[in-house]
């Protein structure tokens, strides 16, 4: 391009001069110069005289047209030689021929009139010659301008060009080097394809195998799928019988708890048990008779349920100087465990209450008696953690999770929560109280549940759940502890104390609807020793006269309650004592209750081993168990039949099934069949 313009500047440039324009344009129109032969020509004409002037003239006008080496430089100041006519040289008129020197004058004013004549067309020509190089040079300068921005945009395209032809180039290394990858790759897929197809043969031949053995095997499908319909109708079957076993047994089971309670109750909702501890080592053995135990009415085999326990008196032996006579106390319990009787023993008698617990009625056991007379061994164990030695606690709890676990095959659900108190003089104490609160009197009171709930609570006391043994061992561990803290502060406090621990039992049969639930309580009361008259009322002593008297109160107040309950009065004084409050859910309607006395074997115990045996023989002495067994069953009968269950607990109710009413129309008929027996 820069090549192709180069003319063009050339040409540019060069226009000042005419006789380049000449030259190089031949299509611009030719500049005349003085015609050789216009000199030549007028040379004749002119006289001699104007030759040389003419000539002169002639020359300037040339020399202005065309310098160049054409024309030869003449000396400034010479002028060119008068034209020479006829070759020769005109030469200078004298100075008389003044009319040859005008005609001379003449000739060269003609000449040059003619000359400025013609220079005047030649300057219009090169005039526009001019405007029609300006015209020529615009139309390039604009030509020139698009070429220039052609070049541009030819330039950028040239890059463009350039860098796609790089992208292109490292697109092409990029794909070569791809193309090389997919080639590795699929040599390696023949290979592969070349090992499936190999196992592909394998497989078509396991494949003919597998067919052949599944038509063997669709063959005994047939079979045994006509095998499994047969199979289905006999489950069906199987499943109504089970279905209907499992409404019997459900059956069975309200009748066990209805008839397992009517016993219970033959047996007294009242009972009364006594048990003599053993002679402790370091002890004096007592004077032989002076505890009895009389066989049962069935003989030896029989349980005694009889003691008798002599007392010599003291004073009509001084008096007629004979040996002291001995006065026999008989006593009769429901059952009377001698020294050697084991802890399973005891249990055993109990554990149809437990039961009891389980079916929904409350159960309260006690153990009465004067302080080392056993109580705490009874309700809780032996010291050193040995299975033997277990109380009635541990017993019973171990006795409720197997239970429960037994009756969960039956659909049935339970769950226990474990609470455990300590009532010293009126004051309510956690047992089970852990951190901070551990050793802290006075901050529980015994509450109702909520407004109009017949549940009792004990605030600020921990209510445990327990599911199994080590958990309430766990919690008795605590529970001593707790007592030990105390017993530093206050001597020998636990005797003083009654203790409560209660077992909050709930029952569920979720595909039933049913629901039971039952407290069970066991207390270990506070010792039921008299304070000796003849004590000085020290500041200790008034302390423990306190105890003392806040004790006595609470056990006459137990004492009472189980009067007005057995008499069926109308008022039973719960609210006098603490201890009665707190058990009031377990005294009463169809509650259980059985009272534990324990007596010393040791002779100078005798006088609180009688006091200890007449309170309880008050309590058995109760109208419970002959005529008062009947009108529990009586009584029973008819809280069957009453819908509301009035009366009984409040889950008694939960507990009547209709399959169960025709059996509860038998009572009275049984009732008046031993009313009958009972009369004649
Ligand atoms: P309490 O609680 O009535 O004050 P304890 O239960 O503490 O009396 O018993 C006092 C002592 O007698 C304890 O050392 C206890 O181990 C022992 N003891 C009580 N009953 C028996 C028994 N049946 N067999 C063996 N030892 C007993
Ligand atoms: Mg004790």
């Amino acid at each position: 391009m820069e090549d192709a313009l180069e003319p063009e500047k050339k040409r540019t440039r060069g226009l000042g001069t005419t006789t380049k324009i000449a030259t190089s344009r031949p299509r611009a129109p030719v500049l005349t110069t003085v015609p050789p032969t216009q000199g030549q020509t007028a040379a004749p004409k002119v006289p001699k005289k104007t030759g040389p002037r003419c000539s002169t003239a002639v020359a300037t006008v040339l020399k202005n047209q065309k310098p160049g080496p054409a024309v030869p430089a003449q000396k400034p100041g010479t002028a060119a030689a008068p034209p020479m006519v006829g070759g020769k040289k005109p030469g200078k008129r004298p100075a008389w021929d003044l009319k040859g020197q005008l005609c001379d004058l003449n000739a060269e004013l003609k000449c040059c009139r003619e000359r400025t004549q013609m220079l005047a067309q030649e300057n219009q020509q090169l005039r526009d010659q001019l405007r029609e190089a300006q015209q020529q040079a615009t139309a390039l300068g604009a030509e020139r301008r698009v070429l220039e921005e052609e070049l541009v945009r030819v330039r950028t395209q040239a890059e463009q060009g350039q860098q796609e032809l790089g992208n292109l180039s490292a697109r092409v290394l990029e794909l070569e080097e791809r193309l090389g990858t997919q080639e590795g790759l699929v040599q390696e897929l023949q290979k592969e394809q070349l090992g499936l197809q190999e196992e592909r043969r394998g497989l078509a031949a396991r494949l003919e195998e597998q067919e052949r053995r599944l038509q063997g095997s669709e063959a005994a499908l047939l079979g045994s799928q006509a095998e499994v319909a047969s199979l289905q109708q006999k489950t069906a079957a199987q499943e109504a019988l089970l279905a209907e076993r499992d409404e019997r047994l459900h059956g069975l089971e309200m009748e066990r708890r209805r008839l397992h309670n009517q016993l219970q109750e033959l047996k007294g909702n009242i009972r009364v048990f006594c048990r003599v501890r053993p002679v402790l080592p370091g002890e004096s053995t007592p004077p032989p008779g002076f505890l009895l135990f009389p066989p049962g009415p069935g003989g030896p085999s029989d349980p005694p349920t009889r003691l008798s326990l002599s007392r010599s008196d003291e004073r009509r032996g001084t008096l007629s100087g004979a040996p002291a006579p001995t006065t026999r106390h008989d006593f009769s319990f429901d059952r009377v465990f001698p020294p050697g009787s084991g802890q399973d023993e005891v249990f055993e008698e109990i554990s149809m209450l437990v039961q009891s617990a389980l079916d929904g009625y409350p159960v309260c056991i006690f153990a009465y008696g004067q302080t080392g007379s056993g109580k705490t061994f009874t309700m809780e164990g032996g010291p050193g953690g040995d299975t033997q030695m277990e109380g009635l606690i541990p017993r019973a709890l171990r006795h409720l999770f197997s239970v429960a676990q037994e009756l969960s095959g039956q659909g049935w659900t339970y769950s226990f929560v474990a609470s455990y108190v300590e009532i010293y003089n009126e004051t309510v104490r956690d047992l089970l109280a852990t951190g901070t609160r551990k050793g802290q009197a006075g901050e529980c009171e015994i509450r109702r549940a909520g407004p109009g709930s017949e549940e009792l609570t004990v605030t600020n006391a921990r209510y445990v759940p327990v599911s199994c043994e080590k958990e309430v061992e766990a919690l008795l561990h605590l529970a001593h502890q707790n007592r030990a803290v105390a017993r530093t502060a206050q001597n020998e406090r636990s005797s003083r104390s009654h203790s409560v621990f209660q077992l909050q039992i709930s029952g569920e049969h979720t595909g039933r609807g049913l629901q039971c639930g039952a407290p069970l309580s066991l207390v270990d009361l506070a010792g039921s020793e008299r304070l000796d008259p003849g004590l000085a009322l020290g500041p200790g002593e008034r302390e423990r006269l306190r105890e003392t008297q806040a004790i006595n109160s609470s056990l006459s107040t137990l004492g009472l309650v189980i009067m007005a309950l057995s008499n069926k009065e109308s008022h039973v004084p719960y609210r006098n004592s603490k201890l009665t409050y707190l058990l009031q859910n377990s005294l009463g309607g169809s509650a259980k209750m059985l009272m534990f006395v324990n007596i010393s074997p040791l002779e100078e115990n005798v006088s609180e081993s009688l006091n200890s045996l007449r309170f309880a023989s008050k309590v058995r002495s109760l109208p419970i168990p002959a005529l008062s067994g009947l009108l529990v069953v009586v009584g029973f009968s008819i809280l069957t039949l009453c819908p509301s269950g009035q009366g009984g607990h409040s889950s008694r109710k939960d507990l009547h099934l209709p399959g169960i009413w025709s059996t509860t129309y038998l009572d009275p008929f049984f009732f008046f069949l031993i009313i009958g027996f009972w009369v004649f």
